[in-house]
């Protein structure tokens, strides 16, 4: 990934067989080998941001952006040619014992809300004539406020320091750009675990430290509003909860996490006027949820929750318990090669 630092020579030269091995596997079409076996499965693509991530003067958080406009289009003609595109509400009803899943179903997520999955992404999708399901995280939509990781992006793009402090305690410098993108990457993945007043108190304070001022009403535009929410109502594209302030649902307290999760699904029942049937954790990782905090989900009212724990599903699977489906989370660095491989039954055993 261009998000790191410069690689060293065995690293790159590794990347390169590895950039080659996967060309040469789609090419010739082994990531089609085997899939019979394991067409009663649900793929379910996750995506955040559909942008270019190489536009000059971008200065929100880069990795948050999943795919450029066109790689998008690319990757939704795939699905198209090899899976059987579904809404939520068929998955839904097929849950309920109303009816059956297509063969190799998929699924297409975005999580967090941002304005691009309407802008760009939304287009797409209606050509293609493709249901998807947008998370939104209910306390940032139409609002300025960012999310903590583009704060401290914007916040590494625009000083003129080379150093900063991590909340271990430990001073970090930089040289160069890369160098700084890469402590900014990894700033963010500490503050992500901290407890959620730590967490403000030290985003709060960082623009100060890193001599960056901000803009009043700087992220108007970063995120949807409730008006092209229901534009997309309108035109198939589907909702669900993400929480209210997308903590990390496994380091709060299980009253709290109720409060998240209802909290979420109640904003959009009432924007929207129609139940909210599914969920997709924070962050998303095993140690993120927990059987209790599935059955606060259940308990919510919803029918199905999704997590980032990679690969496809079998459909078995996901009857089994509907409260933690599978995820393959797509990154701007993927390739259509490396997207077939990510989206094959192969990664579920990775
Ligand atoms: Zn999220």
């Amino acid at each position: 990934m261009s998000y790191s630092e410069p690689m060293p020579k065995s690293k790159t030269l590794r990347s390169r067989l590895f950039k080659q091995l996967v060309n040469f596997i789609y090419k010739t079409g082994f990531t089609r080998l085997g899939q019979k076996f394991w067409s009663k499965s649900l793929t379910v693509v996750n995506y955040h941001r559909i942008d270019d991530p190489d536009q000059l003067g971008l200065d929100s958080f880069r990795p948050n952006i999943s795919a450029h406009p066109t790689a998008f289009a690319q990757q939704m003609d795939y699905l198209g040619r090899w899976f059987n595109v579904v809404s939520l509400k068929d998955v839904v009803k097929w849950l309920n014992g109303e009816g059956c899943l297509p063969p190799y179903a998929a699924l297409i997520t975005f999580d967090d809300g941002y304005l691009d999955n309407y802008t760009q992404a939304y287009p797409i999708l209606r050509q293609c004539n493709f249901p998807a399901i947008i998370f939104l995280t209910t306390g940032h939509i139409g609002t300025d406020n960012p999310f903590f990781w583009d704060l401290v992006a914007y916040s590494f793009y625009h000083t003129g320091s080379d150093h900063v402090l991590f909340p271990n305690g430990q001073e970090r410098t930089w040289t160069n750009t890369t160098q700084r993108d890469q402590i900014c990457k990894e700033l963010i993945e500490s503050l992500k675990v901290l407890p959620d007043q730590e967490k403000q108190f030290w985003v709060n304070r960082l623009p100060e430290k890193l001599g960056v001022s901000i803009h009043q009403n700087y992220f108007r535009n970063l995120m949807i509003n409730w008006d092209q929410v229901r534009e997309m109502h309108k035109g198939g594209i589907e909702f669900g909860g993400h929480t209210i302030n997308h903590p990390i649902l496994s380091r709060i307290s299980l009253e709290q996490a109720l409060i998240e999760i209802e909290g979420s699904k109640t904003r959009i029942e009432k924007e929207l006027g129609e139940p909210v049937l599914s969920f997709a954790y924070p962050n998303g990782m095993s140690h993120d949820l927990n059987g209790k905090i599935e059955n606060l989900v259940a308990r919510a009212g919803y029918r199905a929750a999704f997590t980032l724990q990679n690969g496809p599903s079998l459909l078995r699977e996901v009857k089994q318990n509907p409260y933690a489906i599978r995820r393959i989370f797509i990154s701007h660095s993927h390739t259509l090669p490396r997207f077939a491989i990510e989206t094959c039954w192969v990664n579920r055993f990775r």
